[in-house]
């Protein structure tokens, strides 16, 4: 092996075993994480973290699982009154996203949510991002997750295009992001991966003098 493929393979394990290490510290505790056996509340909380801070999503969650706990609530509920708790968070057309998918899910499958990423994916209102976060936070399945934020954080330490702006980046990073993805403790690398782009590796002013992954990283740039 050559000296660049084993300082990629120690820069891969630095990276994971950072994240995962941070993230016992940092981990941030919402309605929707760590739920056990129930990947509709999964499915639901992350069309509504779509485009929208998890903070602010929190409440609303809350709320709206508290009156609409299964799809079997969710789809007999008025698409106005699901507007109506949903609205602090605008988009309010997820409301009839939300409404018409639990039909869906009790036409096709019973109310359950289906562990099947293709099936997921024919669901209205839900994309890859959010059928692999259920598929990983709702069934406890090892499947990487990939958005912006994820793309920010592993093209800089990586030194890889981003935003990414060609399909020969974007399928290296899908690599990647898949390579890193450890055989154990899935969920929470996972969770610490949305975690660490929220509170350190920053869109805007990434919080370079206090990151775990400084010395290793290729984007010090950032630095001021
Ligand atoms: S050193 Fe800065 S750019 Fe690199 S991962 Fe940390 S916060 Fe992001």
């Amino acid at each position: 092996m050559s000296n660049n493929s084993e300082g990629m393979l120690d820069k891969k394990s630095f990276f994971v075993s950072t994240i995962l290490d941070w993230e016992t510290v940092n981990y941030r505790q919402f309605p929707w994480r760590n739920l056990k056996d129930n990947p509709f509340g999964v499915l639901v909380a992350e069309i509504l973290l779509i485009q929208t801070f998890a903070e602010k999503v929190a409440p609303v969650y809350s709320l709206l699982m508290q009156l609409y706990p299964t799809a079997y609530d969710l789809a007999s509920a008025q698409v106005n009154a699901v507007e109506d708790v949903i609205r602090p968070l605008g988009l309010t057309y997820r409301a009839s996203q939300l409404v018409s998918m639990s039909n869906v899910l009790i036409d096709k499958y019973s109310g359950k949510v289906p562990d099947d990423y293709d099936e997921l994916i024919e669901l209205r209102g839900v994309g890859s991002y959010v059928a692999c976060s259920t598929l990983c936070f709702g069934f406890s399945r090892r499947v990487p997750i990939i958005d912006a934020n994820v793309e920010r954080v592993i093209g800089r330490f990586f030194d890889l295009q981003w935003p990414i702006r060609d399909a020969r980046t974007r399928r290296e990073m899908q690599k990647l992001v898949g390579q890193l993805l450890p055989l154990k403790h899935f969920q929470e690398y996972n969770y610490g991966l949305i975690d660490f782009a929220a509170l350190v590796c920053r869109h805007r002013r990434p919080n370079c003098g206090n990151c775990y992954l400084l010395r290793n990283c290729s984007s010090t740039r950032w630095l001021a």
